[in-house]
This record gives C-alpha cells, structure tokens and sequence, in this order.
C-alpha cells in the first residue's frame, strides 16, 4: 500500500470513528462502555486525541492553499486531496468546467459515476438534461457557464454527500465562486443549495426564489437528477430558468 493509500485510509477511519463517537455522544454517552480501557476518557477529549489531530487540525492546510489567484492555482492546491474519506473511492477529482470568466455558474451536489471516469461535472443522463437546459432551452453554449459541484469526488453508490464530506470539501467551491465571480448562480439540488445558502429549509420552498450568495444573484432549482425521476417537475424548472435568462438579458435593471 502507497502512503498515498495508508494516509487515506487513515482520513477514512478518523472520519469514521469521529462520526461514531460524536453520535454517542449525541446519545448522551460521555465515556467509553466498561470492558474498554479503564483511562477511558470524555469523548471530546478522544475526539481531539485523534491521530493527525482535530478535524480542524487536518483541514488547516486548506485555508492555506486557498490564496489560489486562478482556477489552475486553485485545482492545483486541491491536489490529490484526501482531506475526507471521499478520496478512497473516486478515480477522478471532479473540480469544474468551463468558462473561468462566466456570467452564469451551475452548482450541483457531486459527481455520478460518468462524472467520476471522464473527471468532468455533468455528463451522464443528468448532465445532458443540464445540458439541453443551457444549450436549448437559455441558447447559451456549455461552455460559456460553468459547471461545478459541492463535494469534488463521488460518494459511493452515488450516495447522498454526508455534512463531514461537504465541509471538507466547501472551502474548495467557496474560493471557485471567487474566481469566477459570476453575476448568477444556479443551484441545483438540496445539498448544492443548502450548502450556498447555509439553510436546512427544504429545495421545494427555496426553488423559484432570488436569493443571495455573498451578493451574487442565487436561484434554486431541482438537480436534473431528480428531474430524470421526476419529468413532471421539468415545467417549475422552467420557470426557474426563465427567470434566470430575464435577470441575464437585464430585463429587471
Ligand atoms: S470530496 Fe473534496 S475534500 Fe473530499 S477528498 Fe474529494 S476533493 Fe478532497
């Protein structure tokens, strides 16, 4: 095994234990059952006793690599990234698309399986209805937005993002926001929206709704996933987006 591998699996196993420990903590729990070392200590204690310190701890380098002045810089300082368990399953990191001066920036959730082999956001069956959306439906070419996700590698079993993974992964998406400064986000989805917005309220109450992401121009929308098991969904989609190319072509200035 690589120390590539070995520090890997090392993020895997604290992350694990971490959330483990946290949820008995949760469960009122504060020490370790008995038959389990006598110098058991309080959980928040073991917690900062992890190897590689806390979670904290291991994400500091992050803050540092972040004073990326490009989106090359940025993908650089990501790196072969393994600050969450995330890493041990990806072939690809999945870091965006696109045009780096954009008016109009996508987000979604996190790479599918197709995402994952090409190392490029959106290009499974999702990625052509966002596509055809772009394309078809706003007469913008794909390659004049662009296209990225919250959490840069594939959860396993395309797997909801769990909040360990989207908080190690947010500060990569925060300064990708940046760089591109686009007048228009559109989020696409639950995690990718309640992520930008902080909020736990849920996609079907934000979508359709001007928001704002540290004063850029904010839409919720459904993620073309869902709207693959959905097609009915498809026309409130489309009121979204026809808002969107409104506030593009100035007509609410
Ligand atoms: S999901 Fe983000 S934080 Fe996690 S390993 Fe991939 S790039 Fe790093």
């Amino acid at each position: 095994m690589s120390e590539a591998d070995d520090a890997c699996e090392l993020a895997a196993l604290t992350t694990t234990l971490k959330r483990h420990l946290e949820r008995r903590q949760r469960a009122g729990i504060r020490f370790l059952a008995k038959g389990e070392p006598a110098e058991a200590k309080p959980v928040s204690v073991i917690v900062e006793d992890l190897p590689g310190g806390t979670v904290e701890d291991r994400f500091a380098d992050t803050k540092a690599s972040l004073q990326a002045n490009t989106l090359e810089e940025l993908r650089a300082a990501i790196g072969d990234c393994q600050r969450c368990k995330l890493c041990s399953g990806r072939t690809n990191i999945v870091f965006g698309v696109g045009n780096p001066r954009a008016k109009l920036m996508f987000v979604g959730e996190g790479p599918g399986r197709d995402e994952d082999l090409q190392g490029e956001p959106f290009v499974g069956r999702a990625g052509q209805l966002l596509t055809d959306i772009i394309t078809k439906g706003m007469g913008i070419k794909r390659e004049d937005v662009y296209i990225c996700n919250v959490v840069k590698c594939r959860p396993p079993e395309n797997r909801n993002p769990e909040p360990d993974e989207v908080a190690a992964c947010e500060p990569f998406l925060t300064r990708q926001i940046d760089l591109v400064r686009p007048e228009i986000i559109v989020g696409l989805g639950k995690f990718a929206v309640q992520t930008l917005l902080q909020s736990s309220v849920p996609i079907s109450k934000l979508r359709g709704n001007w928001h704002s992401y540290h004063g850029i121009k904010l839409m919720p929308t459904f993620h073309p996933a869902y709207l693959l098991r959905n097609p009915a969904d498809k026309k409130l989609v489309w009121q979204d987006i026809k808002k969107v190319i409104k506030e593009l072509s100035g007509e609410n200035t």
